[in-house]
């Protein structure tokens, strides 16, 4: 009796399987078609200064408008998008498209002053690509941006596997005036070698970290010691995940420079961002 219940399991186990690959070469077969067709769309989260609370800038976030399924999350297909070789394109649709925007946007937001900035998520093959420097100086002088505006996001799980070449793109980068942000800081595994090694100016501190003030004192103490780093080392913070009103005041009452969350405003489409924001 046991045994047939066994035998039960191993097929519900192996048709399950079976679904899940089906699936996943369904969703990749998709996903080359949505690179051809360019069914991905760019949503924007403000940053604000930590005292002021005033826009100070966005992340630009991709989502795939899938023709049936909707709105699909990066964490879906953004891995998958790396794995069948799709990243060197979308990425560069993201990089132009949020280059093109920052140029709208800085022509119709003088009430910002010359300082609003769009950060873009970089992905480690986008990074050890062939030519990204030259493209993102390409893009930089057709859309007449200043560099320092256009904020690169790298995550540390990115520079794992870096080269000795990682490190000479991001010197370029920097060099060439373009912000360099530390993405999810905290997370990995060598978050202090990572800031001493490359030339980061903006530490975006992990949304762990404020959500996790109501739960323990640690959570503050954490957060305390990584904006007392970042000073010393001259460093911009960014805290992400504000999605409460008491974690917003701990920022203030700490000191960070930026914050971006919920609790300000989710990503939103461009529409929706200037008419809210501009
Ligand atoms: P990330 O760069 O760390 O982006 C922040 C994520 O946190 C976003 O998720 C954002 O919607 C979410 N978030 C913002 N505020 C809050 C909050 O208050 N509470 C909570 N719980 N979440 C908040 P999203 O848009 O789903 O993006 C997930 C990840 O996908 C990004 O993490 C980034 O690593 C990646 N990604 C997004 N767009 C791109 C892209 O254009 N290129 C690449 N290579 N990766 C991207
Ligand atoms: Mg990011
Ligand atoms: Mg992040
Ligand atoms: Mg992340």
């Amino acid at each position: 009796r046991s045994k047939e219940k066994g035998r039960n399991r191993a097929s519900y186990y192996s048709q399950s399987l079976h679904e899940e690959v089906s699936r996943r070469i369904e969703l990749e077969r998709e996903l080359r078609r949505a690179a051809v067709e360019n069914e991905f769309v760019l949503y924007y989260q403000p940053q604000v200064d930590c005292m002021s609370e005033k826009l100070v800038g966005a992340e630009a976030l991709i989502r795939w408008q899938h023709p049936e399924k909707g709105l699909i999350s990066p964490v879906e297909f953004i891995p998958i998008a790396e794995e069948i070789g799709l990243i060197p394109k979308i990425g560069d649709w993201v990089l132009e498209t949020a280059c093109a925007q920052l140029q709208r946007w800085n022509k119709n937001t003088a009430g910002y002053g010359d300082n609003f900035s769009i950060s873009v998520n970089i992905s480690a093959l986008e990074l050890n690509q062939q030519g990204f420097f030259a493209k993102v100086e390409r893009v930089i002088e057709q859309y007449e941006i200043s560099p320092q505006l256009l904020e690169l996001e790298i995550t540390e799980s990115t520079l794992i596997n870096s080269t000795p070449e990682t490190a000479q793109i991001l010197k370029a980068l920097s060099d060439y005036g373009i912000t360099l942000s530390l993405d999810d800081f905290g997370t990995g595994y060598s978050s202090l070698s990572q800031l001493q090694v490359y030339p980061f100016e903006v530490l975006k501190v992990d949304r762990s970290f404020v959500q996790s003030i109501e739960d323990n004192d640690d959570g503050a103490l954490f957060l305390e010691a990584i904006n007392a780093l970042a000073r010393v080392l001259g460093i911009k913070t960014v805290v992400e995940g504000v999605e409460r009103e008491t974690q917003k005041m701990w920022c203030q009452k700490l000191g960070f420079d930026r914050m971006q969350g919920y609790y300000f405003a989710k990503p939103m489409p461009t529409a929706m961002f200037e008419k809210q924001f501009l």
